[in-house]
């Protein structure tokens, strides 16, 4: 292999270039992405940069030191074996990958809206978040969750609609969800609501009713970024089918991040996670694979967000669970525990309790059986459970 194209200049693309060196891979590697910026991180978009703590959260990439052809502001536009089509020409691979993230879902309207993805996202709303304010936040999702802290702590009059029964009801399901209705004091929560459109001074909600506001932010979540992959000879599934090895269909070709959805071992089942962790961790593996290694992808999927002064975190893969018990009470600090069939751990959901978290991921790499009757006393440690 003589010259690895990185497409998307992420985490998961800079973290994969990081891996190829780190690998022993001396070859030529160019990395395109479409941003004008040096990478940057994103978690911080929606936390500091949006309360003004920081202006942005570029990550350390040194490109030279990593003998990497850098193009920002440069777009990949199709794929052929061998060969990538960009907005600036063709690029010749031998080795490529493709970690080209996701892109926000919008709501139909001409009103103006926005998102919350890049950097220049969050700047543009920073700027429109200021006292009194109305805001309307459309989805009350983990971004959505996190616009509206940033919104209600500058003194905005925010409203949240959300289509589902509960905050975050998609995310850990609507009973969990509810645990953290009170957070919302303060906020005009409107749920089993769905908006139509987004149009010019507010949003109209599906039977008619017209919400006035200054700023509207959508937050419904993401579609993988693989548009561009469209006419190539390569799967598609949301996202880019691959393998455990994160190898995609079309040979010398790996997929990594949020645009990967790939065949989990641990849970027998295909995963696309949008979350770091798996930006972080993932391209360790797709570099492996792509030296011609055997390494498997296979994750406890984790990921962590903070919103309403509260740091949630989660680990596992709910969706393998039978039964969801609690240790704590929603006012204070609690987790969230899914136990499958044999009474092992399938994921956990903790609120302000990190040692359950921690001792959570622990027991589901083990695979280790609980005791539920102590599992629901918050004050014995989940490992000794
Ligand atoms: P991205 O970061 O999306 O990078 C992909 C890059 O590819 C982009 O720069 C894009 O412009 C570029 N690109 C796309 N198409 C093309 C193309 N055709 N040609 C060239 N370049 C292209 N996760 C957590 O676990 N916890 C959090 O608290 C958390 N907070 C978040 C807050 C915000 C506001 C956002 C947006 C995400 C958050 N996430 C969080 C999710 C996490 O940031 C993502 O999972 C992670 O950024 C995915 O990295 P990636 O490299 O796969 O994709």
């Amino acid at each position: 292999m003589n010259h690895v194209v990185v497409v998307g200049s992420g985490l998961a693309g800079v973290r994969s270039i990081e891996a190829l060196r780190a690998g022993g891979f001396d070859g030529a590697i160019t990395l395109v992405g479409e941003e004008r910026h040096r990478p940057y991180d994103r978690p911080p978009l929606s936390k500091a940069v949006l309360l003004g703590a920081s202006d942005s959260s570029f990550v350390d990439f040194d490109a030279a030191a990593l003998r990497v052809d850098f193009r920002p502001g440069v777009g990949a536009k199709a794929l052929r074996p061998g060969v990538v089509e960009t907005t600036e020409g063709e690029l010749a691979y031998d080795g490529l990958v493709i970690a080209t993230g996701a892109e926000p879902i919008t709501v139909p309207g001409d009103g103006p809206q926005h998102v919350l993805r890049t950097l220049d996202d969050a700047l543009e709303l920073r700027a429109r978040l200021v006292p009194g304010a109305r805001v309307v936040v459309i989805g009350a999702g983990w971004i959505g969750a996190e616009v509206a802290t940033a919104a209600r702590r500058v003194g905005c009059e925010v409203t949240v609609i959300e289509a589902g029964p509960a905050p975050l009801a998609h995310a850990v399901g609507a009973e969990v969800g509810a645990r953290t209705l009170s957070w919302y004091d303060g906020i005009d929560l409107r749920l089993e609501t769905m908006v139509s459109s987004v149009e010019e001074g507010g949003v109209e909600l599906v039977g008619g009713e017209f919400v006035p506001a200054h700023v509207v932010v959508t937050g419904i979540g993401v579609r993988p970024a693989v548009e561009w992959l469209a006419g190539a000879d390569i799967d598609l599934h949301n996202g880019v089918v691959t393998d455990e090895h994160l190898r995609a269909s079309l040979p010398g070709v790996v997929a990594v991040g949020d645009c990967a959805a790939w065949w989990s071992r641990r849970y027998q089942a295909r995963l696309r996670v949008e979350h770091w962790d798996t930006a972080l961790g993932a391209p360790e593996v797709a570099a492996a694979s792509l030296l011609g290694e055997e390494a498997v992808y296979d994750p406890v999927p984790y990921f962590w967000s903070e919103q309403f002064g509260h740091m949630l975190q989660y680990a596992g893969h709910r969706e393998a669970a039978d039964r969801l018990l609690y240790r704590g009470e929603p006012a204070g600090k609690w987790s969230a525990v899914w136990l499958t069939g044999d009474d092992t751990l399938a994921a956990v959901l903790t609120v302000d309790r990190p040692r359950d978290l921690v001792q959570g991921r622990r027991l589901m790499e083990a695979g280790r059986r609980l005791d539920a009757n102590r599992l629901v006393d918050p004050d014995i440690s989940l490992r000794d459970c």
